[in-house]
């Protein structure tokens, strides 16, 4: 027996199928699941959450649709090479994000060290 999915290429999904018929990344019951345990772990874990504010709102969003899309392609409903599209894109607005807070801290340490000179001066 297979997953009985037909994908968006009109092609058979083929998966290894759970009790419901469905493999894992058809089975909406998995998903629920899965959906569930991620937000009551993400709830629970102090570390996750003190990490999770140091990921700017944007980066977040990005960083689910980006879980989503794995999750898509590996039960064949997104083509690989759109996730390597997605992932290319990605990498660089997570690089673009990188310089302009590397740029945040470094004006604000020129501004210290700018105070710093003034002070020696009197
Ligand atoms: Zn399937």
């Amino acid at each position: 027996m297979k997953c009985s999915t037909v994908k968006r290429d009109g092609t058979n999904c083929g998966g290894i199928p759970l009790a419901s018929g469905l493999c894992w990344a058809h089975d909406p019951a998995v998903r629920d699941r899965a959906d569930a345990a991620r937000r009551k772990g993400g709830e629970n874990k102090a570390n996750a959450r003190r990490a999770a504010k140091h990921i700017p709102a944007d980066m977040k969003a990005l960083a689910s649709q980006l879980m989503e899309a794995i999750t898509e392609c590996y039960a064949g409903d997104l083509e690989p090479r759109r996730l390597t599209a997605m992932g290319t894109a990605a990498g660089a607005i997570v690089r673009i994000h990188e310089t302009a807070e590397l740029e945040g801290r470094l004006e604000e340490l020129e501004r210290r060290a700018e105070v710093g000179q003034q002070r020696r001066t009197w």
